[in-house]
């Protein structure tokens, strides 16, 4: 992938934006792009860079991107709306043709790897309802009042809040380590060989460290019980990011939008879609961070495809759909009898989300039902039925004051010194 039109290879203490930035290590990549961090010398920050593909419709993408972001940027001075921050773009030629780059604020670990850190077992709801404030406060701000569908909303693209300074901690997500200080001089030697080598030095060490059972997320190292996750002193803030699917409401450019997992109904029967989507793909996160499962999994099987499993297990779920919306769509003749019933897959098994929740997941009965009560509202097979991230914002769900809730809020009193990235 690193040849024209594709990647740009970067290396530790590569310069971007006539010297501004300066390379420290890979923190992630996707289908278009690496994340790297990098030291910004003119503020003395670290924040995440960007790098986009290069190929002209990966340029264009990140020009859409960019134009997202930066509205959302523009709409939140303040930067309190739990949304990704846009902190400068610019171009880098490289071998490969120019490349994009967005300079984003740093921050922590997604949700996805808080989800493998606790071993798949699911969170207190106190700290999912923590998570899911900030998740709803994101989606309300870009719904209401930015007029924007994230389209890729899932654990993998909600990111905690930093709260460490990235040159104190090595091995701040398990695997690659952080130079000391930034590296690179502002005057332009290049220092590679000797950083190279300190590197290597600091990766063996820290492997050792790992496979000596330490392991660290969002900066908060700890040596983890065999069976539990002690998750007491990670900030549960968070920000929704990655903006490379989103669209504003008035002017969509996809049909087939979201992840599988996380895509709403009327996006697999293509009735037409709006800000809704974004709570569906809310709520499968939400039981997800409580109980470590993805709400659904379609596989196709035989006689049948993804697509059809996928509706057979929201309907196992959340009852039948209404017959009405199933033969609504574009797409509905492909999976649904005029009858509204399933062509392929004849018997359900109806197991309600707080039935669920109780026999699998083992939740307390009370708590079972509470969560349940607000979930299953937003997951109305009417879209324009759902709650709004505002409506939600509202329910009592969110707003339980339980024991638990109030030892968090004690802890977070005492981690008032921390200093997030978040205000
Ligand atoms: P893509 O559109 O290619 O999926 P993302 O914006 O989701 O790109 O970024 C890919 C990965 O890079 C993320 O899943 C995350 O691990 C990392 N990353 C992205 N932005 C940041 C950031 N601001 N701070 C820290 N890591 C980030
Ligand atoms: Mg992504």
């Amino acid at each position: 992938a690193y040849r024209k039109g594709g990647y740009h290879a970067v290396r530790i203490g590569d310069q971007f934006a006539g010297g501004r930035y300066i390379a420290q290590r890979k923190l992630g990549w996707g289908q278009f792009s690496t994340v790297w961090l990098a030291y910004d010398t003119r503020t003395s920050n670290y924040v995440a860079l960007k790098i986009q593909k290069s190929a002209l419709q990966f340029a264009q993408a990140a020009l859409h991107e960019i134009e997202l972001l930066q509205a959302a940027a523009d709409g939140d001075p303040a930067n309190t709306k739990c949304v990704i921050r846009l902190i400068d773009d610019f171009k880098h030629a490289g071998p490969n043709g120019q490349h994009l780059c967005m300079v984003l604020e740093f921050l922590g670990d997604s949700l996805l790897r808080l989800i493998k850190y606790n071993r798949y077992k699911g969170m207190e709801l106190s700290k999912v309802r923590e998570i899911c404030k900030c998740i709803l406060t994101g989606l309300d701000y870009l719904h209401r009042e930015l007029g924007m569908i994230h389209s890729d909303l899932k654990p993998e693209n909600i990111l905690l809040c930093s709260t460490i300074d990235p040159a104190k901690d090595p091995i701040r997500s398990g695997l690659t380590p952080i130079l000391e200080k930034p590296e690179g001089n502002q005057n332009g030697t290049s220092t590679m060989n000797l950083i190279e080598k300190k590197l290597k030095r600091r990766a063996k060490k820290a492997a050792a460290k790992i496979s000596g059972r330490r392991v660290s997320i969002v900066g908060l190292s700890e040596t983890p019980k065999k069976n539990k996750r002690n998750l007491d002193g990670i900030d549960m803030r968070c920000k929704v990011v990655d903006f490379g699917n989103g669209c504003w409401a008035d002017k969509k450019f996809a049909e087939e939008i979201q992840t599988r997992q996380y895509r709403a109904p009327e996006v697999i029967l293509q009735s037409g879609y709006s800000y809704s989507v974004d709570m569906w793909s809310f709520a499968c996160t939400a039981f997800e961070l409580a109980t470590g499962d993805m709400l659904f999994a379609p596989k196709e099987g035989n006689g049948y495809g993804e697509d059809e499993d996928h509706l057979a297990l929201m309907m196992e779920l959340l009852g039948k759909m209404p017959r009405k919306i199933a033969i609504g769509g574009a797409r509905s003749k492909d999976y649904f009898d005029r009858h509204g019933d399933l062509k392929r897959i004849r018997r359900l098994k109806y197991w309600p989300l707080d039935r669920l929740l109780i026999d699998k997941y083992k939740l307390p009965e009370a708590e079972a039902r509470e969560f349940a009560d607000f979930l299953c509202p937003i997951m109305d097979f009417a879209p324009e039925k759902r709650p709004t991230a505002q409506q939600c914002l509202q329910h009592p769900w969110l707003n339980l004051r339980t024991q638990n809730n109030e030892d968090q809020i004690e802890g977070q009193m005492s981690n008032m010194q921390i200093k997030g990235s978040c205000s």
